[in-house]
């Protein structure tokens, strides 16, 4: 993809704050940080989202995100750290090249609202099961 910003950071084309490479992925500190230390964890090809993840590539990014993970905690003495990863534009997405956010988190700093939750029947949790059984 010519003009996707990541495609362009992996290339060398933009410059990025790099933390960490390899063969599959790349990952570099996020220029609108939530925290210090907010980074972005990317594969290398252009995948648009997780429907065209193949498994090599979800692999590599889940280690190479755990990595990062420790780094964040390490270099920012977090509270915590919350994985984010948006798919499509209701997914929340705006970069349309599969990354995964490692988010530094503090106590009480009130980022990510949860969303409200109801509580289904189990006869509705089994019948979505056996929905989501049939095409897995
Ligand atoms: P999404 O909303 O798709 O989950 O996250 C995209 C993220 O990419 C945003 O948090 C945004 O700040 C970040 N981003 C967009 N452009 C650039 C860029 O050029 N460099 C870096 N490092 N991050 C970017
Ligand atoms: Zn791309």
């Amino acid at each position: 993809m010519d003009d996707c910003i990541f495609c362009r950071i992996v290339r060398g084309e933009l410059p990025a704050s790099k933390i960490h490479e390899d063969e599959h992925t790349l990952s570099f500190l996020n220029i609108m940080a939530a925290h210090p230390g907010h980074a972005l964890v990317i594969v290398k090809p252009h995948v648009a989202n997780i429907y065209d993840l193949d498994e090599t590539l979800s692999a590599a990014v889940f280690q190479a995100t755990t990595r990062v993970a420790r780094a964040v905690k390490a270099a920012t003495g977090c509270d915590g750290i919350t994985l984010f990863q948006a798919n499509e534009v209701a997914g929340g997405q705006t970069v349309f090249h599969f990354h995964i956010h490692v988010l530094p988190r503090f106590n009480d700093d009130k980022l990510l609202p949860f969303w409200p939750a109801s509580s289904p029947s189990r006869a509705a949790l089994d019948a979505m099961a056996e929905r989501l059984r049939a095409v897995i």
